[in-house]
Order: C-alpha cells, then structure tokens, then sequence
C-alpha cells in the first residue's frame, strides 16, 4: 500500500522508518525494510504496525545507504511476517517491495516452482524477485533481470528492488502511484510526496510505463526497452 526507497549518503534505515511513519494515513496491516549492509541484503519486517517493526530494529545490522520499504495492505494472503514485503529470492539476493495486483502470478509461480524456486508466501509479490534471480542466473546484468521480470507481469504495479552489493534501486509504475524525491544526499522513491515532503519539495511524478534506474550518483528514466524518456522536476507547494 505504501512503498518508500532511499539511495543517499545518510543512513537509509532512518529515512525508510520515518517515510513509512508519514505513509500510515493510507492504512496497512504489515510493514518492512530491507538494507544493503555491505554483506548482502538485510530484511526486517513483520504483521502490525510501523511501531512494531521498529522495536525489533537493529541499526547495526541494517546499517548502510541504500533500501527499500513497505507497509501492505493484503490482498493475496493474509496479513502474517511471512507475507509482509520485502520479499526476496531464497538467497535473498533480491529484495522487492510492491503495491498492487500480479494478475497472472499464478501462472509465473507454477512456472518458478517447476523449475526449482521454493516459495515462502502466498502473496503474488513473491513471483517478481524470483523471476529477477532467474533471470540473473541465465547471465542477465541486475537492470536487465529487472527489465525482463517487469515484462513478464500483467496487473497494476509499482515495484521497487534492490540487488545484492549493487547500490542501486530498480523501479517500475503501471497503474499504482510512485513519485521521486531529489535532495542533495541522493534520491528517494515513494508510493506519495508526503512520505519524503519534511526532506525535500522537489519531486518528479512517474508515468505508467516508466522504469527508473537510481544510483548514488544519479537517476535514469527511461522506458521498458530502456530508451531515455525527459521527466521534469517540479517543486510541490503541499498544503497537508
Ligand atoms: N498484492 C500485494 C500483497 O498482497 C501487495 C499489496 C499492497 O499493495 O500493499 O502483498
């Protein structure tokens, strides 16, 4: 229901819980993070409220400056810490947060799980890491896996994921809201402006079909195929 991303200098873990804070307006029923500490990606997320998953925080452990955030609101499985985003691969290479329906995930599951993926959610969600990390092992570069996974899914969606020791953030809109944040720390991504708007005012809204490649030292728009698209920048005079 809410997705917040950062890739800046700062730590990520304290703008991830404070945007998931500013998201709870728009109702949830679990919350998550995940972190790319310098050993991998570090997941932490659970059923209830953004308060509940920040006692169990360890900023040690989630120390670093790129991640991603959820807080969902179930719509394929119930509300459990297994279904909470992020969701990952089962080496948890791949971190994903998602908004929205994977209509035919169905079909891409029974697919994954011929082929030998072993799921650990029931939500539709779980098919988009999995298709990037079979991707990935078929050679593919992180933003092509990405590219590719994005394509095969039908449905309203705004993804956002990471790859392992990639300090990056891959992201996707068809159908479900994601705007950008610029500041001069980096970026940060989210489902809406008030997640980030106490950090910044200057935003670019994404369009259906846009894929954004989001790095420390600056952000591609571009298209499915990968062709550059112009977004502008504007200045939000947000009246709450
Ligand atoms: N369909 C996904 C799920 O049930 C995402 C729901 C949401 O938008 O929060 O986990």
């Amino acid at each position: 229901c809410g997705i917040i991303g950062r890739v800046g200098t700062d730590q990520a873990i304290d703008t991830l819980l404070t945007g998931l804070e500013n998201l709870e307006y728009r109702g949830y029923d679990s919350a998550g993070v995940a972190v790319q500490n310098g050993s991998g990606i570090k997941v932490q997320k659970r059923s209830g409220k953004v308060d509940d998953l920040k006692r169990t925080i360890d900023s040690d452990d989630l120390h670093g400056e790129v991640g991603i955030g959820h807080t969902r609101w179930s719509t394929h499985g119930p509300p459990t810490d297994e279904n909470a985003h992020p969701h990952t691969d089962s080496t948890q290479d791949v971190a994903v947060v998602h908004n929205g329906i994977i209509e035919n995930y169905a079909e891409l599951k029974a697919d994954l799980v011929a082929a030998g993926h072993e799921f650990t959610s029931d939500t539709d969600t779980e098919v988009i890491p999995h298709l990037i990390q079979s991707y990935f092992d078929e050679g593919a570069s992180a933003e092509a896996a990405f590219r590719q996974a994005i394509d095969d899914l039908d449905g309203s969606y705004a993804v956002a994921a990471m790859v392992a020791d990639d300090h990056v953030i891959y992201a996707a809109r068809q159908g479900s809201p994601l705007v950008v944040g610029l500041d001069e720390e980096g970026y940060f991504l989210a489902s809406d402006v008030p997640a980030f708007l106490e950090y910044t005012d200057s935003v670019v809204y994404l369009e259906d079909g846009d894929v954004i490649v989001v790095r420390p030292d600056g952000i591609e728009f571009t298209d499915l195929e990968g062709n550059d698209i112009e977004r502008e920048a504007e200045t939000v005079n947000w009246d709450p």
